[in-house]
């Protein structure tokens, strides 16, 4: 079992080359998309977490999204935008391996995680998710204690330390410690649906993971709750990269850095497939994006 923090990965980084600091541009060319990149001076400066290079997911052959290429930035919040069926979820699992969990799924192109290229054979998908963790649409506690949500992971991966300490740490990155320090034996069910969805964060974070991959994480929340989850991003931000999956265009606009909107494109056999249609900075997307589809979507024009 190779660990992927130490794996290094020989694989060309052909599309995705640093700054040519020689002429001033970036030497990005993504292939097959018209992707904005931000300024060279800006890449210079920022460090990624995620180089995703054509890839192309299907399901039982037929493919859900198609050659996506773009980088993801590291201690920022990425959002995921587009109508529901764009491949957001799909996109999203590849950055984990969760698409490994479904047998019909094949990821073609290249994701590089730092610099390990994920799906390397030498590259464990369980020490994958123990870094990029995942934190779903519903609140998706087990049913047990709150204590025990957050002590699961790091008790399977026999992880050094005093539990309670552990416990305690990971429900103060939650944004949650001072609403259950005194209920911490008492089931996780018994809390409010906000407060379930911090545990799952809390319980991701548990682990020590670098990014969290968030799935519509408010969809099932009221405003209240779901402020407080976004709040909680912009903390979280300091100490882990984030990726989010959202329906909520206004929450892209508020919690988001960057953001890539999706499309699905209808084939002549009728087939729909996912492409990113434009990338760019969260403001620049919302307030001037380069393509009318952008455009239309984010004022609302069409769903
Ligand atoms: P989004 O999250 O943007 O709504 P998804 O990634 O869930 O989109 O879905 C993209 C496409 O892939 C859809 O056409 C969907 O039906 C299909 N799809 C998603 N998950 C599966 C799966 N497990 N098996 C087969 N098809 C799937
Ligand atoms: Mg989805």
């Amino acid at each position: 079992m190779q660990d992927p923090t130490t794996a290094t990965s020989t694989a060309p980084m052909t599309d995705l080359d640093p700054p040519d600091t020689s002429t001033g541009h970036a030497a990005i060319t993504p292939r097959a998309l018209q992707v904005r990149e931000p300024a060279p001076t800006d890449l210079a400066t920022r460090d990624r977490i995620f180089s995703i290079e054509d890839v192309t997911i299907s399901y039982s052959g037929k493919a859900a999204v198609r050659d996506i290429a773009f980088p993801i930035y590291k201690n920022e919040i990425t959002a995921l935008i587009g109508p529901s069926g764009c491949g957001k979820t799909t996109l999203l699992r590849a950055l984990n391996r969760m698409n490994d969990l479904i047998p019909t799924a094949k990821v073609e192109g290249k994701v590089f995680y730092h610099d390990i290229d994920l799906y390397d054979s030498a590259v464990d998908p369980v020490q994958v998710r123990k870094r990029i963790g995942m934190v779903f649409q519903k609140p998706n506690p087990f049913p047990k204690s709150i204590y025990d949500n957050i002590a699961f992971g790091p008790r399977v991966l026999g992880m050094k330390g005093d539990m309670d300490s552990i416990v305690e740490s990971a429900l103060r990155k939650g944004a949650l410690w001072d609403e259950v320090k005194d209920r911490l034996k008492t089931n996780a069910f018994g809390m409010s649906g906000g407060q379930q969805q911090r545990l799952c964060i809390a319980r991701a974070l548990a682990i020590e993971p670098d990014v969290i991959l968030m799935d519509e994480p408010c969809s099932a929340l009221d405003p209240i709750s779901t402020g407080r989850i976004e709040d909680l991003m912009h903390e979280l931000r300091a100490d882990y990269s984030i990726v989010i999956v959202t329906h909520n265009m206004q929450q892209a606009a508020r919690v988001s850095d960057m953001t890539a909107f999706f499309t699905v494109e209808l084939g002549q056999d009728e087939s729909r497939t996912g492409r990113v249609v434009e990338y760019d900075a969260t403001e620049k997307i919302f307030t001037s994006p380069s393509d009318p589809r952008t455009e239309a979507y984010v004022t609302g024009k069409v769903g």
